[in-house]
């Protein structure tokens, strides 16, 4: 009854067995074991068929060894990864030689997919790593315009000329107002990644222009010509302040990056396409594009790939987490000296 038992539970469990005897034969395997097999290197495996049959030359260099080892009496266990379907899945492999009377006579094996596990640890990696530079970077970019402060008091404390003074209360006012600026950033990340979605409907044309007109201030924004294509006849919901934060630090990178000179005349498109599903966002620019090389690096926290940026070069990770955050797409393409071009995708959250 026991055994009947015992049995039942290696056939049903989700975790892979299989057994081999001294020439790599399988003496017993559960269904598990079946199934990957079947998956992994399109066999169907029989009692007495050699495991060493149905791995191809690349599989054989990376399991040969292993069982090999086990067959010399090693316990051990190895992570092992295994590609199918376009997916990477990774193995925790138990080897169990078995001993009769002293003498090694096969090896049992048990195999378990931690792939979940490994995913969400490699997740874990990232996010640690994300963290320590982000309080790394916070704390240099938030102490060098204090340092300045700093050293600007110390100044005007020995400065008895009232222009001069004049002059050094100006040069903090700009210090802490960086200072302020990077704060507000700060404040929008915690709200953006910790923040509940809204489901707002949004009225795209409207958002559009309201950017516009805070970026108004920008030098030279007279100069540039802006062509809107909509197509917004259906409705979308999404969540508007995110929304608004995504499009705000595009156009407003769009408008800053314009090269200086006014040939050929500085343009910005933005087209707006609304369908059931999703909205298609695209903001291109013909302005002083990005350097090969540096593209990879713009949605990182802090980078900024050009000495014309006056920011915190927080703006393209907002909009990063933003978009991811509403179950988004973002990409970005530039050549350097011709322009940037910014699409996006968010589902529309009518349907959900
Ligand atoms: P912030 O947005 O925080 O004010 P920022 O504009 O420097 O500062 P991001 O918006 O994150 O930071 O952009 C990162 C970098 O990518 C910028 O410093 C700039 O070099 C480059 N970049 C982004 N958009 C464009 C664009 N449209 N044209 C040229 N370069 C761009
Ligand atoms: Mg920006």
């Amino acid at each position: 009854m026991d055994e009947v038992k015992y049995r039942l539970l290696v056939e049903n469990s989700s975790d892979s067995f299989w057994a081999i005897d001294e020439n790599y034969k399988l003496t017993s395997f559960n269904n598990s074991f079946f199934e990957s097999s079947k998956l992994f290197y399109g066999v169907s495996p029989f009692i007495g068929m050699s495991v060493m049959d149905f791995l191809n030359s690349n599989n054989k260099t990376n399991w040969l060894p292993l069982y090999n080892r086990v067959l010399k009496g090693e316990f051990f266990s190895e992570e092992i990864i295994e590609h199918t379907l376009g997916l990477q899945l990774c193995f925790d492999v138990s080897f169990n030689p078995i001993t009769v009377n002293s003498v090694i006579c096969g090896a049992a094996i048990f195999s378990k997919d931690i792939t979940a596990r490994k995913n969400i640890e490699q997740q874990l990696e990232y996010k640690v790593n994300e963290l320590n530079t982000f309080v790394y970077k916070a704390t240099h970019d938030l102490r060098s315009p204090l340092v300045s402060v700093i050293g600007l008091v110390q100044l005007v404390k020995q400065e008895t000329a009232l222009s001069e003074i004049q002059n050094y209360i100006d040069m903090i006012g700009q210090s802490v107002q960086k200072m302020d600026h990077l704060l507000i950033d700060l404040v929008k990340i915690v709200n953006v990644s910790q923040g509940q979605l809204a489901k707002d409907k949004i009225d795209f044309v409207w958002i559009v222009d309201e950017v516009l007109d805070s970026l108004a201030f920008r030098p030279e924004f007279s100069k540039i010509i802006f062509r809107k294509h909509y197509n917004v006849d259906i409705d979308y919901y999404g969540d508007s302040g995110l929304m608004n934060s995504i499009l705000q630090n595009i156009i407003d990178n769009a408008i800053k990056y314009k090269k200086k000179e006014d040939e050929p005349e500085p343009m910005i498109i933005i087209a707006i396409d609304v369908d059931a599903s999703q909205v298609k966002i695209g903001i291109t620019d013909n302005g002083i594009g990005i350097q090969e090389g540096l593209v990879e690096k713009v949605f990182d926290m802090f980078y900024r790939a050009t000495s014309a940026s006056d920011g915190t070069g927080l703006g393209l990770y907002i909009v990063k987490t933003a978009v991811e955050k509403m179950g988004g797409k973002i990409n970005l393409s530039s050549v350097y000296d011709k322009g940037t071009s910014v699409s996006i995708v968010i589902p529309n959250f009518s349907s959900i």
